[in-house]
């Protein structure tokens, strides 16, 4: 989980502070010192620790807590604010050329998610109603190009290649024509990298940069090798020069170090966050719904709009009205399970909701096994035992159990899971109505 030991830690630091009804200075500096202690096990940089613990504590203990009704809350508040400055305040977007097309380089070290990334970033360009054209820019990994069209075919994006013989600024000029000439109002521009910083790439990097003049500069950066990211970032900045960074695999960096300093650090924005190996695990970057998830206040903003990416909201007045008739079968709860998976993993949803995220709810282990294993159930039903599950008599469930790779126990706890589940939506439904009639419940 995403900021799993610092959020942990802050979360006890400020409980306890909440609890009291009045705070002294003590108490501010006893806190602080544990923030700063746990901001620094999450690999934050030093320095950035250090002014961030500072502004806290000025505000902490001013008349802003001090005379506050709720001090404990005043001081999460004011953690709340800080962290989100730090992040960079508000969302920062891409910015679009007036005369299209928009031209992004995407540049970075080797292996720090780049290829998929922008493949990851049209697919999102797309869906937002673009129409980008993918530039394989990066000659020198082995792969790279066949991994970039492998990418853009999954997306439903062209993908403009030259082959691995003509050099990076040749191919970045020639895919900026070819996205002219074809519409394409984006052209993303995945670029070579290395191992490590090396003056040939970035000397490579700077004529492409001036040969196609980008809209967008954005690095690429694995935020799970922590400050070594945030050096890496400078270090671009400082050569090429930056418009925003990609924090990617922040699914499997639990510290978050880089993910709270290269905003101060770099003074450039964090425009997206890479969340899984997917193409569609990327995020626009919100410093203060991560504050918010941070501080176990859940980020239900983002809930909601994965939702809404998710759902089709006709098919859920369909499904309403299934409800309130009766009709709902396991057809339709086949349906849902799907829909809910493609929002992602229930353990980052989880996070996105308030409390949730938190200590509250670590024993609660989602078993996403079981999500399979009820998937392959229902699938191994025939249509008319979907429709009408009162039929499926015990040498049903056996061939059922049999065809799923599953036992009858766990058929057996399905079917009884989803009578219960209907006769409750039942109870919902009937309780609306004696509502809407004015009645009162026993
Ligand atoms: P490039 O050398 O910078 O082009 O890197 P690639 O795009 O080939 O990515 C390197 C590896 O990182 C691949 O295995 C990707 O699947 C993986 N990767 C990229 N982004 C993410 C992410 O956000 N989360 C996870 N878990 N893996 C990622």
């Amino acid at each position: 989980m995403i900021f799993e030991g610092l959020a942990d830690k802050l979360q006890n630091t400020l409980q306890k502070l909440k609890g009291k009804g009045k705070l002294t200075e003590n108490d501010v500096a006893e806190a602080m010192r544990e923030v700063k202690l746990a901001l620094l096990e999450a690999d934050v940089n030093f320095k950035v620790v250090k002014d961030f613990v500072k502004i806290v504590k000025e505000r902490a203990t001013g008349s802003e807590v001090f005379e506050s009704l709720t001090p404990g809350q005043q001081v999460i508040k004011i953690v709340n604010e800080e962290l989100t400055e730090l992040m960079g305040t508000t969302q920062s977007k891409i910015t679009f050329s007036s005369k299209p097309p928009t031209v992004i380089m995407l540049v970075g070290l080797q292996g720090a998610g780049k290829t998929t990334t922008s493949g990851k970033l049209a697919g999102y360009l797309k869906k937002q109603g673009k129409r980008p054209l993918l530039v394989a820019g990066d000659i020198y990994r082995p792969a790279a190009i066949k991994q970039l069209e492998v990418v853009g075919s999954q997306v439903d994006v062209p993908v403009f290649t030259l082959g691995d013989q003509i050099s990076p600024v040749d191919i970045a000029k020639a895919g900026v024509e070819h996205g002219i000439k074809h519409g394409n109002d984006v052209v993303l521009i995945d670029t070579a990298g290395r191992l490590h910083i090396d003056d040939t790439l970035m000397d490579e990097l700077k004529d492409i940069k001036t040969t196609v003049k980008p809209q967008e500069i954005l690095l690429v950066v694995d935020s799970m090798t922590g400050q070594d990211a945030v050096n890496v970032a400078e270090h671009f900045d400082t050569k090429l020069g930056v418009d925003g960074i990609i924090l990617t695999k922040l699914d499997g960096d639990t510290r978050g170090g880089a993910a709270l300093s290269v905003r101060a650090v770099t003074r450039k924005p964090i425009k997206f966050v890479g969340l899984g190996e997917k193409l569609n695990d990327l995020e626009p970057f919100h410093p203060d719904r991560m504050a918010s998830r941070i501080l176990g206040m859940g980020d239900v903003l983002s809930l909601i709009e994965k939702a809404q990416v998710s759902f089709d909201e006709k098919k859920a007045k369909e499904l309403e009205n299934k409800i309130k008739t009766q009709q709902f079968t396991f057809e339709d709860f086949l349906e849902q399970l799907q829909q809910v998976q493609s929002m992602g993993p229930i353990s980052q949803l989880l996070e996105m909701i308030p409390g949730a995220g938190g200590k509250q709810m670590k024993n609660l282990e989602v078993d996403e096994k079981e999500l399979v294993h009820i998937q392959a159930i229902i699938q191994s039903m025939t249509t008319g035992e979907r429709k009408t599950p009162t039929i499926i008599n015990g040498s049903r469930r056996k061939r059922i159990a049999k065809g799923s790779g599953t036992s009858v126990a766990q058929v057996n706890r399905l079917i009884k899971q989803f009578d219960q589940t209907k006769k409750m939506m039942k109870q919902f439904t009937d309780m609306e109505k004696t509502m809407k009639k004015g009645g009162k419940f026993k």
